[in-house]
């Protein structure tokens, strides 16, 4: 690794195995949230539901007391891209929920998200979750050994650009993550392939387009952490964290490890 790549850590197979079980719980706790959301809920209900999860699979949220962040995931709702603080918000029919939930086991962290909506919404939404879900598997697809970072981003960008006039953020971006939730490098989700630190054996990324509707312009609300689109158009947001190892890609977050969406891209699976 050269110059530009110092502060990269690289996990032992024993470590990546710890980020697995970090990943199980946040893939797991998801999925739960995934069926409790409702309207009638409000943010701080999902996110007690959250804790009370990760903590009963004897793991820590990753984002309660991250600089001062007083939730165990983040909640972001409609217009809210990412960073959403969990309170006294109620969920309401046609809400459009970007959940993003953290976990640290032994030391390891997982790191993912999920946008759903309750009950019916407009067309153009569906589409947009599903093209952000779609970008992201594209980005992880695009990573092989000794490929570069940028290969993800472009990846990811191509997607959404080719299916319709969304707004990508470039202000904010996917990561490194091990034993810190943020580590280098930074994964953006837009640019020319080939540049950047490259894939190798022990890297874990952070992969996390976000995607509005409208324009990619985003203020921070007086919370100073939640991530408004400035059109108020609304916005989508998925993540996992993944590894590569000789066999192919191995994400950390999914239940499945990724196996079926990757297969479907004609991508090796490399968990175990
Ligand atoms: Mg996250
Ligand atoms: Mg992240």
């Amino acid at each position: 690794m050269g110059w530009r790549d110092r502060g990269i850590e690289l996990k032992t197979p024993e470590q990546i195995e710890g980020m697995r079980m970090a990943g199980l719980v946040v893939g797991r706790t998801l999925e739960m949230l995934r069926e409790v959301a409702r309207p009638g809920l409000s943010t701080a209900e999902l996110d007690a539901a959250a804790e009370a999860q990760i903590r009963s699979s004897g793991a820590t949220p990753s984002f309660l007391g991250y600089h001062g962040f007083t939730g165990s995931i983040c909640v972001s709702v409609n217009d809210e891209v990412v960073h959403g603080m969990p309170g006294p918000r109620v969920l309401v029919e046609g809400d459009v929920v970007s959940i993003d939930c953290g976990a640290i086991v032994d030391g390891w962290h997982g790191d993912a998200a999920i946008t759903l909506a309750l009950g019916d919404v407009p067309d153009e939404v569906t589409a947009l979750m599903r093209v952000t879900d779609e970008a992201m598997w594209r980005g992880i697809a695009a990573a092989r050994l000794g490929g570069r970072v940028s290969d993800i981003s472009h990846a990811v960008e191509q997607h959404v650009r080719a299916a319709g006039d969304y707004g990508i953020l470039e202000d904010y971006t996917g990561h490194g993550i091990g034993s810190e939730m943020h580590q280098p490098p930074d994964v953006p989700n837009y640019g020319r392939p080939g540049r950047g630190p490259r894939l190798v054996k022990g890297l874990a990324l952070a992969v996390e387009p976000m995607v509005t509707l409208g324009s990619a312009d985003t203020d921070v609300l007086d919370d100073d952490w939640t991530v408004v689109t400035r059109d108020g158009s609304k916005a989508a947001h998925s993540e996992h964290t993944f590894t590569l190892t000789d066999e192919g890609a191995w994400v950390l977050t999914a239940i499945d490890g990724g196996r079926e969406q990757l297969a479907a891209l004609g991508v090796p699976y490399g968990g175990d």
